[in-house]
C-alpha cells in the first residue's frame, strides 16, 4: 500500500484514518469514515482501485465538486476516469458507454442514477466499491439535506449490494445513523475520527457595523502571515475585496466562486496551491478540491450560515500542522443577510410557479434530462440546488398541484430547520466559555488536551500569526504590543 501510495499519489505517508478505511473496504466491508476536512477523504477509494477488481463508482452531489474530482485524478496521470451527468451531450455518453468497462472510476450525480439507460450500463460493470461522496446529505438532519440522494439506497440495491463506502467529513451521530439506513448498510464498520484541528487557533472578533468590519478586515490583512484566504457569503463582495486587495499585494489576490468560469478556477487553484496567489477572496464555492498545506489564515468576513460549514472552511488552514488561525469577524446586523440565504439556497414560490410554466411548455419524453434543458430555458438564476429539488419533487408528483403543494411544504420545512441551524451557529459566536469546546460539544465530543493557543476565550498569543518580516515603515515603528494592539481592540 505504501508504494500504491507513493508512486500514484505521490504521498510518503497516510494521514490520520486513511489507511484504517481503505485496509475495512478492501477487506470488502460496508465502511462509514467521518474525517474531518483537509485529511484527504478520496484517497479512500482512489486507492483501492489498484487493489480491488472492478470498477469504483463514486456518487457526488454536485457537478462543480464532481469536475474537480475527475481534474485532480487525470492530473496525477489516471486517464481512467469519466463523469456521468445531465450535461454531457450524445456522443459524450455514447463514448462513456461503449468504454464503460475501460474507466476505474465512474463519478455519477445522483439524479442520473435512477436513469435506467444509465443503470442497464452500470449493470454490466463488477462494481468493486460503490462511494457516497458528501454523504450526510442523506439526512434531513445533516445541514445540507439533498432529496435526490434519498435514492441512492434503492439504487444500491438493484446493483447487487456492492461493497459501499460513505465519506463525510461533518456528521452528528443522528446523521451518521441515517447514513446507515437510508444506504441500507450492511453492518458497516464506522471511523469516526474528531472534528478537532488544535493547531488552528479560533478567534472571533465582533465589530459594531460594517464600516469598522471592512477596517477592522484589511488590518488582518496586511498583519497575518500568508496565504490565507477569506470567505464571503456574496460573490460580489469577493470581486470587489480581490481588486481592493491587489492594489496593496501587487497582483497576489484573486477572487474565487461559481461565477468564474471551471477552467480559470482550476487555474486558480493552481496558482494558490504554487504560492503564485497569497490570498483568496472566496464564497464557500472555494475549497472542496483545493489541497494546499501551508493556508495560515481563513478568515470569515461572513459568518456561515451553519457550524459544519464553518468547521469544513476553517479546516483549509494548517494541514502542514502548523499554527494557522481563523478569524471570524461578526456584526449584529450580519444575522439578516445569513437569513436570506438561507431562503436563497431554495426555490422561491414564484420560482416554483415559473418552473411549472416551463415544464409545462416542454416535451421532454425523459424527465431525467430536465436539468440541461431548464437551465437552457430558465432566464432566472436558478441555482443548482434549487433545480435539483425542483426536479426531484417534479418527478415523483402525480399532478402539478400536489408538486406545488409538497414542494412548498418541504422548502418551509428547510427553512425552519436551518433557521435553527443558523441560530447554533449565532450562539456559538456569543459563546462565552473555550470556543473549542463548545464546537466539540455540538458533535458530541469533548476537549481532551489543552491547549497553549486555544481561542480567543481561553487567550491567544497573536504574535505567532503575524508576519515577521516588516514590510513598510509605519509598521518598522511599531513594537510587538502596539501592533497587536492596532489589530486586536
Ligand atoms: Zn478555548
Amino acid at each position: 500500500m505504501d508504494v500504491l501510495l507513493k508512486n500514484h499519489f505521490f504521498h510518503q505517508s497516510f494521514r490520520q484514518g486513511q489507511e484504517e478505511v481503505i485496509r475495512s473496504v478492501i477487506n470488502g466491508r460496508d465502511t462509514i469514515a467521518m474525517l474531518p476536512t483537509g485529511t484527504g477523504k478520496s484517497l479512500c477509494y482512489q486507492l483501492p482501485a489498484y487493489i480491488l477488481e472492478g470498477t469504483i463508482l463514486i456518487i457526488s452531489p454536485l457537478l462543480s465538486l464532481m469536475q474537480d474530482q475527475v481534474e485532480q485524478i487525470k492530473a496525477r496521470g489516471e486517464k481512467r476516469v469519466a463523469a456521468i451527468n445531465s450535461f454531457l451531450d450524445y456522443e459524450e455518453k455514447q463514448f462513456i458507454i461503449k468504454n464503460i468497462h475501460y474507466f476505474r472510476y465512474i463519478y455519477v450525480s445522483p439524479e442520473m442514477l435512477t436513469n435506467n439507460w444509465i443503470y442497464h450500463t452500470l449493470s454490466k460493470l463488477k462494481i468493486a466499491l460503490f462511494v457516497v461522496d458528501e454523504a450526510h446529505c442523506i439526512s434531513q438532519w445533516g445541514y445540507d439535506f439533498r432529496p435526490d440522494y434519498l435514492e441512492i439506497g434503492k439504487m444500491r440495491k438493484r446493483l447487487g449490494n456492492p461493497p459501499t463506502l460513505a465519506l463525510t467529513a461533518t456528521a452528528r451521530k443522528e446523521v451518521r445513523e441515517d447514513i446507515k439506513h437510508y444506504l441500507f448498510m450492511n453492518n458497516p464498520k464506522e471511523y469516526v475520527y474528531s472534528v478537532d484541528r488544535p493547531n488552528i487557533a479560533l478567534h472571533v472578533e465582533k465589530v459594531a457595523n460594517q464600516n469598522s468590519k471592512k477596517e477592522k478586515l484589511m488590518e488582518l490583512v496586511k498583519q497575518l502571515k500568508k496565504p490565507g484566504i477569506i470567505y464571503f457569503s456574496s460573490k460580489k463582495m469577493a470581486d470587489d475585496w480581490a481588486t481592493q486587495l491587489n492594489s496593496i499585494f501587487q497582483g497576489k489576490v484573486a477572487a474565487y466562486h461559481a461565477n468564474i468560469p471551471q477552467q480559470e478556477r482550476i487555474l486558480l487553484q493552481q496558482q494558490f496551491l504554487y504560492n503564485k496567489l497569497d490570498i483568496i477572496c472566496a464564497t464557500s464555492a472555494f475549497g472542496m478540491g483545493v489541497n494546499k498545506e501551508n493556508i495560515r489564515f481563513i478568515i470569515h468576513y461572513h459568518a456561515p450560515t451553519q457550524v459544519e460549514s464553518y468547521l469544513q472552511e476553517i479546516g483549509r488552514a494548517g494541514r502542514d500542522g502548523q499554527d494557522s488561525i481563523a478569524v471570524l469577524l461578526f456584526a449584529e446586523d450580519d444575522i439578516y443577510l445569513q437569513k436570506q440565504l438561507i431562503q436563497m439556497e431554495l426555490p422561491s414560490e414564484s420560482q416554483v410557479d415559473y418552473f411549472i410554466s416551463i415544464v409545462d411548455k416542454l416535451d421532454s419524453s425523459n424527465k431525467f434530462d430536465l436539468l440541461p434543458h431548464l437551465q437552457q430555458f430558465i432566464p432566472e438564476p436558478f441555482s443548482e440546488v434549487q433545480l435539483r429539488i425542483l426536479i426531484k419533487f417534479y418527478n415523483q408528483s402525480v399532478t402539478i398541484t400536489k408538486f406545488k403543494e409538497e414542494i412548498l411544504q418541504f422548502i418551509q420545512m428547510r427553512i425552519r430547520h436551518k433557521t435553527n441551524k443558523l441560530y447554533e451557529m449565532i450562539d456559538w459566536i456569543h459563546s462565552s466559555t473555550c470556543r473549542r469546546e463548545n464546537l466539540l460539544r455540538y458533535f458530541q465530543e469533548s476537549k481532551t488536551i489543552e491547549l497553549i493557543n486555544c481561542c480567543d476565550i481561553c487567550g491567544l498569543n497573536m504574535e505567532r500569526y503575524l508576519e515577521t518580516e516588516k514590510h513598510d515603515a509605519t509598521n518598522d515603528k511599531l513594537n510587538w504590543k502596539e501592533r497587536l494592539q492596532q489589530i486586536f481592540t
